[in-house]
């Protein structure tokens, strides 16, 4: 853990994109981190180097068992070319609670946020500049031992890649259809929902399949014990706003603790908005839509933001919501976070750390 960061500056330097042709996830810059774990040594060689394939033994237990998780965080340019993040440490520490439910070793937070921000300055000139863009941040770690027991791996890679990414709303916010999953579940109590891992991914692939062909943007997925209190929306934290008051369901174990969803809160706090966290059923929502007091509903997370829910679709029972278009609370909340996250607004909560 005391091994100084070794950098190695690639010898050529790739074609960035046209910022209209960014999407998501496509594109990486010319540098990764990379750190290596083994069991006798702890976490060893912090390191940037030029961005590469990566050789691994086809029994590496990641292959076979999913020993692994991920983050997800961006980096911002300002109007006056700083480069601001939203609330790294907060990544980190989820990074850690992720590792810890993995049974991976947890890495030091400090030294790997000083690492990528220095990451981040090498190939600072990725950072695309134009409205809604930004750089796109994947911490991930991989268990590498060889071995096709059953058992926690004695060895790991932590590696973060940087991905210039577009606008995820280029002609404005819109609102999505979202179908209410009552076969599938995504996670239950005991497992592992609160952890960014691999797998809870994988297994959401079946349901959205469904509801894509049924011209469903997401699946809002209800708990996995009584299939009745609503959990999250896609790969987002969920809110409705219900006569005034703005309902997000309670951290529970199997929902995930977004970094955005924590912002929101503080937010609408901060707003003078009623917000309360607690378990909230879909016969609750369905009701609140009958009496006409379900004002608003949308997801929130780091790649969208705030991404507002036009329907719901449940038991081939259809909610428009705010006639599909987005509430005045979305959009301004969408508007409060992105300002600060852009250094657009005040940071009244000091959420964003300059890389300098
Ligand atoms: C990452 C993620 C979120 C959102 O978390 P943010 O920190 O706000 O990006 C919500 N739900 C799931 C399942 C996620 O993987």
């Amino acid at each position: 853990m005391a091994d100084t960061l070794r950098i190695v500056l690639s010898d050529s330097k790739k074609e960035k994109p046209q910022a209209n042709a960014l999407g998501f996830g496509k594109y990486f810059t010319d540098h990764m981190f990379v750190m290596d774990y083994v069991i006798d040594k702890g976490w060893y060689d912090p390191r940037i180097i030029p961005f590469q394939n990566i050789s691994l033994h086809p029994a590496a237990k990641v292959f076979h068992y999913g020993q692994t998780i991920f983050e997800g965080l961006k980096a911002y340019r300002t109007s006056d070319n700083r480069t601001l993040l939203f609330r790294p440490r907060k990544n980190l520490e989820r990074l850690n609670l992720s590792n810890q439910r993995l049974c991976i070793p947890p890495v030091d937070e400090t030294m790997v946020l000083e690492a990528l921000k220095e990451l981040i300055k090498i190939d600072e000139e990725w950072i695309p500049a134009s409205e809604g863009t930004s750089l796109y941040i994947r911490p991930f770690v991989i268990a590498t031992e060889p071995d096709l027991g059953v058992s926690p791996s004695t060895q790991y890679k932590l590696m973060i890649i940087l991905s210039p990414v577009g606008a995820y709303y280029a002609e404005g916010v819109h609102p999505v259809k979202i179908y209410v999953e009552n076969q599938y579940v995504r996670a239950v109590r005991g497992g592992t929902g609160a952890a960014k891992t691999a797998g809870n991914y994988a297994s959401g692939l079946a349901a959205q399949e469904v509801a894509g062909g049924k011209g469903y943007a997401q699946v809002l997925w209800l708990d996995g014990v009584e299939n009745k209190y609503v959990e999250e929306v896609g790969s987002m934290n969920v809110f409705f706003k219900i006569n005034g008051e703005v309902v997000t369901p309670a951290l529970n174990g199997s929902i995930l603790n977004g970094v955005t969803r924590d912002s929101v809160i503080q937010l609408l706090k901060h707003l003078n908005v009623p917000v309360v966290e607690r378990s909230i059923s879909i016969d609750e929502v369905q009701s609140a839509y009958d009496n006409g007091v379900l004002e608003e509903a949308f997801g929130t997370g780091t790649a969208a933001v705030i991404s507002p829910i036009g329907e719901l679709n449940w038991r081939d029972r259809q909610m428009v919501i705010n006639d599909g278009r987005i509430g005045e609370v979305a959009q301004q909340l969408y508007d409060q976070l992105t300002g600060i996250q852009t250094g657009r607004l005040d940071d009244p909560f000091g959420w964003t750390v300059e890389v300098k």
